[in-house]
């Protein structure tokens, strides 16, 4: 077999699993076969860029970054769907319809997935372009993040369909991925997000792909817009998808008249809360294609289709109190405790009540009886207050005025929502909650010391704050309960070889509000080490890319703290990573390649280029002889390289590719 045999057959493959995997959810092989099989791929393809291929499962980590979404207009518009409440409404729509069709008409039930709706262009059986719904008529093309999502067909077997075709879907984010992402954030102090909707059409318009590629969104398939198929009904058209590769949720059913239909609501109205994603209704379509033409369209909607909405999971209960936690940056989270109530399968004792806009918008007070909803938020919500209810002796809550742990009076920042406890270096849940952050896994990871043992040392004087660490002893803790000779004395060993973490890792050990993980790795790229970003104004920050003003402004007040500082000094000193280890630039990767750059790049600037080239050995050329080895092409190049390089048969790669070239075996 020939090296491009042997790729293509890797990539059928693979394409394969993750279709078994995401789509059937029955794997024929373990993932550590796959993760095999695809590094064999990356492998030969990095040694073989002039077989690349933008729709090899490879490229479903990401790495495009996207600044300015373009807008695309639809070939054909994305209609809404008319809503309905009750049974009685969908009785009135087939009359309706049945106005217009004199057959026995049959109806295709789908379930309504609540995400972001998408149009997928194919053609030849390659994916090629993703677009969102937009205004209908036109939406935003958000191809890159979409080609990472793992369910979703890059190569398909075209035959039976017609050369180009669009297929409507849409993307979703199961509740166990928005869980782990909303535990990630909080873990990283910054706001969870409301609910897997919303998240799921961010996701959408994040600029790099490869933190799309992290998130483990669904594309859900329920339609296809071709003229020419074979097929005649909704039915059938998603069952083929589904052979070819899409996923097509199982749920979908056939039902040969109104009862059917009715019987279908009534079930899943209950069952979908076993659904790994969230529904908020189900889409009755009228089967066969020729009735649908027959109905038609209005100007919103297709009369063929009609929504049911679901009701909203609600319950009343008795809000017993309002109670007032402090988070490790100080913000105050007000939190009601109420009386147990069943909600969608599951006892809700505690909702959240965001902050004091909130307590006052709703007028909510203790005592009340509330209105608890559980939507697609992880966190119940109170929506409202039951007036009729209310003690004509109860108050306005008065929200809290001092910290309920330390009693320093609270701030509130202009613009900001959130009440904050400012003693930072005393306040107990503060000091506790940075220590923890500090030494948690995707920080120090000291190992040997868990949340618990901080909380231990702290309450015993032992440390309060996190430089305080590294100058632990041994029989310091061996002190406390539960320390043993042995458990002490890998304590402190994990404390010194937590000094081994590099300098992203440390800056985002230190706390400051707003850097999570992400944002601690760009900066540390941008400013190299401490001290530059230790004086960095405003304005240099929000010069770094995907670095806005709440950052910048949050990393200048903490860096113009003395007790950060002097943490900051004390950590420098017991040895810890504040510089990024000298990268690796200078090799002999490129040695004794020419190469030919043209055009605009989205991760270089030209200049860049020319220096990465020329570290690694290469060289930059102006114009294309048959000495070239590789024509370097971005956006907008001029078609005469190209056909020159094209003439001459110089390889002609992009930027991943080039990066490819660079990267370490
Ligand atoms: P609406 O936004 O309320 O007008 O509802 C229309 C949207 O419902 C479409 O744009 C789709 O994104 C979404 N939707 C979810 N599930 C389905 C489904 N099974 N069939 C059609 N549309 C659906
Ligand atoms: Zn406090």
């Amino acid at each position: 077999m020939d090296i491009k045999q042997k790729i293509e057959t890797l990539r059928a493959e693979l394409h394969n699993h993750n279709y078994q995997y995401y789509v059937l959810d029955n794997p024929k092989i373990s993932d550590y076969e796959f993760d095999q099989k695809l590094k064999t791929l990356e492998r030969l393809e990095e040694e073989h860029p002039e077989y690349f291929d933008k729709n090899s499962p490879s490229q479903r980590v990401g790495g495009k970054v996207t600044k300015n979404f373009n807008t695309v207009k639809h070939r054909e518009r994305m209609y809404s769907l008319s809503n309905s409440y009750s049974k009685t409404d969908l009785e009135d729509w087939v009359k309706r319809i049945k106005k217009s069709v004199s057959e026995d008409i049959s109806f295709t039930c789908e379930l309504k997935y609540d995400g972001a709706s998408i149009n997928l262009s194919y053609e030849n059986g390659e994916f090629i372009r993703a677009a969102t719904r937009g205004d209908g008529y036109e939406g935003d093309e958000v191809t890159h993040n979409v080609r990472t999502i793992r369910s979703l067909p890059l190569k398909i077997d075209n035959d039976k369909l017609p050369e180009k075709f669009d297929v409507r879907g849409e993307i979703v984010l199961p509740f166990e991925g928005f869980a782990k992402l909303n535990a990630e954030r909080v873990e990283q102090d910054l706001e969870p997000y409301a609910n897997p909707r919303n998240t799921a059409s961010g996701s959408l318009k994040l600029q790099d792909s490869s933190e799309v590629a992290k998130r483990p969104l669904d594309c859900l398939i329920y339609g296809i817009q071709a003229v020419d198929l074979e097929l005649n009904s909704q039915f059938d058209a998603l069952e083929f998808l589904r052979k070819k590769g899409f996923n097509v949720p199982e749920q979908i059913k056939l039902c040969q008249n109104l009862d059917e239909v009715i019987n279908y609501i009534n079930y899943w109205d209950n069952e979908r809360h076993k659904l790994p994603y969230e529904t908020d209704g189900v889409v009755v379509k009228v089967n066969l294609f020729k009735h649908q033409k027959t109905l038609g369209h209005t100007s919103k909607s297709p009369r063929w289709a009609m929504a049911y909405k679901f009701k909203a999971e609600e319950a009343t209960t008795k809000l017993k109190k309002i109670t007032y936690q402090v988070g490790r940056t100080g913000a105050i989270t007000p939190v009601a405790n109420l009386e147990a109530v069943q909600i969608s399968g599951t006892t809700v004792k505690r909702a959240s009540l965001h902050n004091a806009d909130q307590i006052q918008k709703l007028d909510v007070r203790e005592g009340d009886t509330v209105y608890v909803e559980k939507g697609g938020e992880i966190i119940p919500k109170i929506t409202k207050v039951d007036f009729t209810k209310r003690d004509p002796d109860s108050e306005p809550t008065r929200y809290i005025k001092n910290c309920p742990e330390c009693q320093t009076p609270l701030k509130r920042d202009k613009g900001e929502a959130v009440h904050f406890c400012p003693n930072h270096n005393s306040c107990p849940p503060q000091v506790i909650g940075k220590i923890q952050h500090f030494i948690s896994r995707k920080a120090m990871d000291i190992e040997g010391l868990g949340a618990e043992t901080v909380a231990l040392l702290v309450e015993n004087g032992l440390i309060n704050n996190y430089a305080d660490i590294y100058e632990l002893k041994k029989n310091d803790i061996i002190e406390l309960e539960r320390m043993a000779e042995k458990s002490a004395q890998n304590l402190i060993k994990g404390i010194e070889q937590s000094k081994q973490r590099p300098f992203e890792k440390v800056l985002f050990a230190l706390g400051i509000r707003f850097v999570g993980e992400t944002v601690a790795k760009t900066l540390a790229k941008a400013f190299k080490n401490i001290d530059a970003l230790m004086t960095a104004q405003v304005e240099d920050l929000i010069e770094v890319n995907e670095i806005g003003d709440r950052i910048a402004k949050s990393v200048v007040e903490f860096f113009d703290e003395s007790t950060n500082i002097n943490l900051v000094k004390r950590l420098k000193n017991y040895g810890l990573n504040f510089e990024i280890e000298e990268e690796q630039q200078s090799s002999s990767k490129l040695e004794g390649l020419k190469l030919v750059v043209s055009g605009v790049f989205e991760s270089y600037e030209r200049k860049e280029l020319k220096s990465i080239i020329e570290d690694n050995g290469g060289k930059v050329v102006s114009s294309i002889s048959k000495n070239t080895s590789y024509l370097l092409a971005g956006d907008n190049m001029g078609p005469s390289k190209k056909d020159k390089a094209k003439e001459l048969n110089i390889p002609i790669i992009d930027e991943i590719q080039f990066k490819s070239m660079l990267d370490d075996k």
